[in-house]
């Protein structure tokens, strides 16, 4: 083992666009700590939640593990709460707040409730106040639910099992046949986390394009139907492009939200030969229940399927670059960036396009590259913006 550091002291920029945060780090304690606390504060939609969440990117970024209150000499993002919670893991091991968040009723309820696809902190926090604490309270409350909740209840237990690249990769062959038989010609990208390197996910996020502008307008409303001729969707929501509409008559670009051409779904993902012995609890579900048939799926025999929850994105060619970079992520790292070129820059970042301010026009790029570089900052392969 190598020698362990007495006073390793680093230095790091203070925005999480400017360094660089593999997937693999030294403070996976501390780190998962300081993000039970940004979720404990997301849950009573308080301001805490991106202050905790700088906090443990800044230590996620580090080349060492941090062991004593030194190391923490010279990071940005480290605010007196922050350090509080370090000390304490440092010197017992654990937090007590964090403890006690683990161990709340709201939170372990909010966290049950906010893991229904289409349930947000708003709807999940009411429904604590009117007493429901599980999936299940909801289903048997008789609340009016939407598709969407609908959809997610119907699938809980899958959509809560984490997508692994395999899947991800077999969701890709499917989606590549689907796309190449309605548009020759088209162009398949795996993003998102697993664009980062991530071994698992909880969706999976593709963007779809093609080198003639143009020949993509109106395509996810084909793939969908060829998708769901072959009963591969349990659910979809298709939204259509409003970019043009959104910056029509405005010099400046609308906002942060983007407005792709895009479909939120959930595939059905057949498991050949998986058996019930992939679901732990469908052989429990098989001996508890006469009927083999569970929420649609059909247990104890050689085949099986997944429900598994897939972003489509159809972009312009012409904003690919833009898109690609908004798409791959972190969560944290697209905010920073924009932070970053709002505050550092004068420039508006989107999915879509870079406004520069200054010079009151658009910044065009055809890779990634190309928009570091506007940035002003060096570049960051996807793998090391796991912010
Ligand atoms: P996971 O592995 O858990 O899926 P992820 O990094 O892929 O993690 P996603 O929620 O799938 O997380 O989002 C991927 C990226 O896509 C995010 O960084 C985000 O910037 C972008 N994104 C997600 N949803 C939207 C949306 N509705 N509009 C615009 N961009 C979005
Ligand atoms: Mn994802
Ligand atoms: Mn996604």
């Amino acid at each position: 083992a190598e020698p362990r550091p007495i006073a390793m002291v680093t230095t790091l920029n203070g925005y999480a666009c400017q360094r660089r945060t593999p997937l693999q780090h030294h403070n996976a304690v501390l780190t998962d700590a300081l993000l039970v606390l940004a979720e404990k504060a997301e849950f009573s939609e308080n301001e805490g939640r991106s202050v905790a969440l700088r906090a443990a990117s800044v230590l996620k970024a580090l080349p060492h593990t941090v062991i004593n209150m030194e190391n923490l000499q010279g990071l940005p993002c480290l605010g007196e709460h922050s350090q509080r919670v370090i000390k304490e893991i440092l010197e017992d091991g654990k937090s007590r707040e964090v403890e006690a968040a683990l161990h709340s009723e709201q939170y372990q309820a909010m966290k049950a409730l906010t893991g229904i696809f289409g349930v947000g902190v708003k709807t999940a926090d009411r429904w604590f106040r009117e007493g429901l604490r599980h999936p299940s309270d909801v289903a048997s409350s008789g609340h009016r639910l939407n598709h969407t909740q609908q959809a997610g209840i119907q699938h809980y237990d899958d959509l809560n099992m984490p997508v692994t690249k395999a899947e991800a990769d077999a969701i890709g062959q499917i989606v590549k046949e689907a796309v190449q038989a309605v548009l020759p010609g088209a162009e398949i990208i795996l993003t998102g986390g697993f664009r980062r390197g991530k071994p698992t996910g909880h969706d999976v996020d593709f963007l779809i394009t093609h080198p003639e502008e143009g020949k993509e307008e109106g395509l996810m409303p084909k793939v969908v139907s060829w998708l769901e001729a072959r009963g591969l969707l349990l659910y979809q929501k298709t939204n259509r492009n409003s970019y043009l509409e959104a910056t029509e008559g405005s010099a400046r670009p609308p906002n942060n939200m983007d407005r792709f051409e895009r479909s939120f779904s959930i595939f059905r993902l057949d498991m050949p030969g998986a058996g019930p012995e992939r679901h732990p609890q469908a052989a429990l579900l098989e001996q508890a229940q006469d009927d083999s048939s569970v929420g649609g799926r059909r247990v104890g025999e050689s085949w099986d399927w997944k429900a598994v929850r897939v972003d489509l994105v159809v972009t312009p060619f012409s904003q690919f670059a833009f898109a690609l970079l908004g798409w791959t992520g972190s969560q944290l790292f697209e905010r920073e960036l924009r932070r970053w070129a709002g505050q550092e820059k004068h420039m508006s970042l989107s999915s879509h396009a870079l406004y520069d301010s200054k010079q009151k026009r658009y910044l065009r790029a055809s890779c990634e590259e190309e928009i570091f570089a506007h940035l002003g900052l060096e570049f960051i392969p996807p793998c090391e913006r796991n912010a």
